[in-house]
């Protein structure tokens, strides 16, 4: 398990820091695109800026009024070039229009009018653009006014007269209104000198400062042509980071947000783009903020993570699911297989006790059989002791020749004889051991054969019958079977009155209830203990002294009562004595 969640956490992470790549490569490559599609915009409106003041050096440098200054300097002619000037510097919208003459002394002006401003009597020979002018024909170059204090694009073109150089027409023209679009357009924008000054920035703090540190030759030639006048051009402090396959950079810069004081780990990371503007001897720069880019990445990576936690929770909840149904499945097998196993075992069981009983009823009727031959062979020996004396008085009646007395004498010799064999035929059911028949069985008659059977002992004891037995009483059964029962009911009553001296007694009834026939069978005998009530009906239990009872009576009685879809049940009577209650179904004729 923990070992799952260790690979599944490490996959997760492999996942994450793959979608953060990926979404970064992506964002990156969109800011590429973006960053130089602007970079040819900036490009554009630079060449525009400057391109539009091209034609104004070339102007003022065939005008014939400056030709004449330039020739001959006078002051009606310096007063008339500079009104010339300062209509065509408004006009065209330049910052500044001026002529030198061949010493780079400035002879005329448009800002005549200012004279803290104007340049008038001022020299610029030290000045690039005038020098490219005098040996080129032409020059541009940005710098920072060494009157003015105000940086501006100078462009200027040389004035010949006759091929002759006689002076400079120069015009200054003010980039500021490109860095406002820059800086209101929220853009990091450098533009770069040849030697990587930063003169034009979106942001100011930038400005007059080197991209990277200078060379002290670099210095001193900036020193000498007051290029930046007095900007000490400190280093930017960029860090160069590793270029793109795009050509891009990655660089980070001290926070500008941040300020001049914040400490040195105040840096922004930035995608540095650059674009040559080979005219100029520039190069514009874009630095794209790489915060966003990011964020976006760290936002893939949050929403993969999220992704793979909710494909994992999902699969685990399934797997739990899965694991709980097949639990499910497996406890709801083992029960059916124990309730099967229980099942057979029951059945099983049932087969095995119905056995026994079947071989206990077996045994019971042959103890019962033991213990009825006495009392049988009494029954058979009196009816033959009568026999013998009947047919002795027969004889001598027949030899008398009292044929009347002779008929009456054979017929109670027919009687006793009918009387033997019904004993014998009784003898013979009970031994019998066959599957219980039903039939519909009169109640009163079972009774009175289970009477006949035990009538020598109850006469010998004493022991008055009440029956009340009603004629219409037919239960479902075996005659024989119920018969059985009921001489172990009557048998069990003449032993319990055994110790009783008087009122020995035995009330048979039978009544319609509602399950059908409940036949009791009351004593005035000991009664049941409280201690037996519920040991009668198991095999074997008896308060009996050995040879006088297996203890089997009640069971077999139970069981042959219960086949019959009745019940056997024993109580004692409020005024002394059991009372055992047989409950059979009723048969209906049919
Ligand atoms: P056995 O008669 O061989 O003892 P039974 O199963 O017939 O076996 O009877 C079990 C026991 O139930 C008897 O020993 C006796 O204690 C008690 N018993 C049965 N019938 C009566 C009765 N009518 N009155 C009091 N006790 C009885």
């Amino acid at each position: 398990m923990a070992l799952l969640a260790v690979a599944l956490a490490a996959a997760t992470a492999l996942a994450c820091w793959g979608a953060y790549r990926w979404a970064e490569a992506g964002a990156r490559a969109a800011l590429t695109l973006n960053g130089d599609q602007r970079l040819g915009l900036y490009a554009s409106s630079i060449r525009n800026a400057v391109g539009r003041y091209d034609y104004l050096p070339f102007l003022v440098a065939r005008d014939h009024e400056v030709l004449g200054l330039l020739e001959q300097p006078s002051e009606p002619a310096r007063d008339a070039v500079n009104r010339r000037l300062e209509a065509a510097n408004a006009a065209a919208g330049s910052a500044a229009l001026y002529v030198v003459d061949r010493d780079g002394l400035a002879l005329a002006s448009s800002n005549w009018r200012d004279p803290a401003q104007s340049f008038v009597g001022q020299t610029y020979d030290f000045r690039p653009y005038f020098r490219q002018a005098v040996e080129d024909g032409g020059g541009r170059y940005f710098g920072i006014g060494v009157t003015t204090g105000l940086p501006g694009y100078f462009l200027s073109q040389a004035v010949r007269q006759a091929e002759r150089l006689i002076g400079v027409a120069v015009v200054k023209i003010d980039l500021e209104p490109l860095q406002h679009d820059w800086t209101a357009g929220g853009e990091r924008v450098l533009v770069t000198d040849e030697n990587g000054i930063v003169f034009l920035s979106s942001h100011a703090d930038w400005r007059y400062r080197a991209l990277r540190p200078l060379p002290a030759a670099v210095k001193a030639r900036l020193a000498e042509t007051r290029q930046y006048d007095r900007s000490d051009l400190k280093p930017l402090g960029l860090h160069d980071g590793p270029v793109e396959e795009s050509g891009a950079r990655l660089v980070s810069l001290p926070d500008p947000a941040a300020g001049p004081a914040a400490p040195a780990a105040a840096r922004r990371a930035y995608l540095m783009q650059e674009l040559p503007l080979p005219e100029f001897g520039w190069t514009i720069r874009l630095l794209s903020d790489l915060e966003p880019v990011r964020t976006e990445a760290a936002g893939a990576a949050v929403l993969t993570a999220m992704g793979i936690l909710l494909l994992a929770a999902a699969s685990a909840l399934g797997y739990q699911r899965r694991q709980t149904l097949r639990l499910q499945r497996e406890a709801r097998a083992m029960l059916e297989r124990r309730v099967e196993e229980r099942t057979a075992e029951l059945v099983t069981a049932n087969r095995v006790l119905r056995e026994a009983q079947e071989e206990l009823v077996q045994a019971g009727k042959l103890a019962a059989l033991g213990q009825m031959s006495a009392a049988l062979a009494h029954e058979i020996n009196q009816p033959l002791a009568a026999i013998r004396t009947f047919v002795a008085s027969t004889r001598l009646l027949a030899e008398r020749g009292e044929t009347v007395l002779v008929r009456d004498n054979l017929a109670m010799i027919g009687d006793l004889a009918e009387r033997m064999a019904v004993l014998s035929g009784h003898l013979k059911d009970f031994a019998r051991k066959g599957p219980a028949r039903v039939e519909a069985v009169p109640v009163a008659r079972a009774m009175d054969r289970a009477l006949a059977l035990l009538a020598p002992r109850l006469r010998d004891e004493d022991i008055r019958v009440e029956q009340a037995i009603p004629a219409e009483a037919r239960v479902r059964g075996d005659a024989v079977r119920l018969e059985q029962v009921f001489v172990n009911l009557l048998r069990n009553a003449a032993d319990a009155m055994d110790a009783v001296a008087d009122d020995r007694r035995l009330t048979l009834t039978a009544a319609r209830v509602a399950e059908g026939w409940e036949i009791r069978i009351r004593d005035t005998g000991t009664g049941i203990a409280e201690a037996h009530q519920f040991q009668l009906f198991d095999p074997f239990f008896t308060t009996k002294e050995v040879g006088q009872g297996l203890g089997l009576g009640l069971s077999l009685s139970y069981g042959i009562v219960r086949d019959f879809g009745g019940t056997l049940r024993a109580e004692n009577n409020p005024d002394g004595g059991a009372c055992f209650v047989v409950l059979l179904p009723e048969a209906h004729d049919g």
